[in-house]
């Protein structure tokens, strides 16, 4: 039996995961949620799911709470909160899908009270990779890919020989923009940002999705996930989001994972341990003629994906602050202060006035955090 915290309750990887446990009560059961702001769709999901221990943004939101859920119980709110879910004593799985570094500190104390983590946050292993992984592997806690892209390369390397692989494949869809050149995104609106052609996700990871720089955020992710070198690491082009990712090996062999774009199917393969159980969830219909397309991936168009890379490639502190950046330029973006181009050229000139820490202990990577976040909302 799985006893679940979900980190992000009310968001679209949250409802969800809430699908999936929905659909195998007699393997999972809710022991706790943490959501932000959205408290109406909280005390739904307790009123359904009965969980020990709610959490909402503030204690405003938490007094709303508390009157409207059964006394047995537990209301609490803010950061404090979080923790408080995500280490709730009778939980064995964390899912970690709040949205942003803020995922970070409650993913950390998670493995560090030994729950099984299913990661979707990112921006966890973008922030801090080196040290959650070493923490994960002192408190020998298994982190399982939640992420679509990481959880193909984790299905296609079962019962593989990791020594194999030659190289991981990435798949990206393109995003919203990916029939326009850089000269049409001059003047792109929000709206037309947010309107994914394959995806409905959350906002952050839709307009990331549109700059690339989910794939980039995914790069590094894989690199922690996976201990593999970025030389090892690429991504493709391939627009219909059939094909989730791929591992080639050393034979020259690939082995890709396929199906509809669905988060249930990685959400389940998780929370199951990598065993398969039913889903109901719309099948892959073969009867009828289907293309896949494969491109290779453009820098010069994505330059943020270039960005990712170089990041990545410099350690330290870099990811910390290209992933800070990106999230205060993005919700710069969605706010309406800057334009679609700008996310990525301001991005580039914090990076340009980061002074790189190596190996970076937890408190210099919440230095980088907010020094960028700083700067960001500077340029
Ligand atoms: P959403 O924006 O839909 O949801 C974010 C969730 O986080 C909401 O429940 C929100 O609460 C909660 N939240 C935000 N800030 C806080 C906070 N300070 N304290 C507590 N809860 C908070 O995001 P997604 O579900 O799309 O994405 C979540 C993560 O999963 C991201 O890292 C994303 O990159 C990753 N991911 C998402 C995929 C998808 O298909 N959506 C696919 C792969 C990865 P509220 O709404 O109540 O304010």
């Amino acid at each position: 039996m799985k006893y679940i915290s979900i980190l992000g309750s009310t968001g679209s990887i949250g409802k969800q995961t809430l699908d999936v446990i929905s659909q195998h009560p007699d393997r999972f059961q809710v022991m706790g949620l943490a959501a932000g702001a959205n408290w109406e769709e909280l005390i739904q999901q307790a009123a359904q799911f009965r969980p020990r221990i709610v959490s909402v943004g503030t204690k405003e939101l938490a007094d709303k709470v508390r009157m409207h859920v059964s006394q047995d119980i537990r209301v609490t709110y803010g950061s404090q909160g979080v923790l408080e879910v995500a280490t709730w004593s009778q939980t064995n799985f964390v899912v970690s899908a709040m949205v942003g570094s803020a995922g970070l500190a409650p993913t950390l104390q998670a493995i560090e009270a030994g729950k099984t983590i299913g990661l979707a946050n990112k921006e966890t292993l973008v922030s801090a990779g080196h040290i959650v992984m070493r923490l994960a592997e002192e408190k020998k806690v298994e982190i399982l890919p939640i992420d679509s892209e990481h959880s193909a390369i984790h299905q296609c390397l079962q019962g593989e020989d990791r020594r194999a692989i030659k190289r991981l494949i990435l798949t990206a869809s393109g995003g919203s923009f990916r029939d326009k050149t850089r000269e049409e995104l001059e003047g792109v609106t929000v709206d037309q940002a947010l309107a994914h052609p394959n995806w409905k996700m959350g906002a952050k990871i839709t307009i990331d999705s549109a700059t690339m720089m989910n794939k980039g955020l995914e790069v590094i992710e894989a690199h922690w996930l996976f201990n593999l070198p970025f030389t090892q690491i690429d991504s493709v082009l391939h627009r219909e989001s059939i094909v989730h990712s791929m591992v080639e090996f050393t034979d020259s062999a690939i082995i890709a994972q396929l199906g509809t774009p669905d988060m249930r199917v990685p959400i389940q393969y998780a929370l199951g341990d990598t065993h398969r159980l039913p889903l109901d969830v719309p099948a892959f219909d073969l009867s009828q003629a289907l293309s896949l397309n494969f491109a290779p991936m453009n820098f010069e168009r994505y330059p943020a994906l270039r960005l990712a890379y170089e990041c990545g490639e410099a350690g330290g502190t870099m990811p910390t602050v290209l992933n800070a950046a990106n999230e205060v330029m993005v919700e710069r973006f969605l706010k309406g202060q800057i334009s679609f181009t700008q996310i990525e050229s301001n991005i580039e000139k914090v990076l340009e006035k980061h002074q790189r820490i190596a190996n970076p202990q937890l408190e210099a990577i919440w230095d980088a955090d907010h020094w960028a976040r700083r700067e960001a909302s500077l340029v």
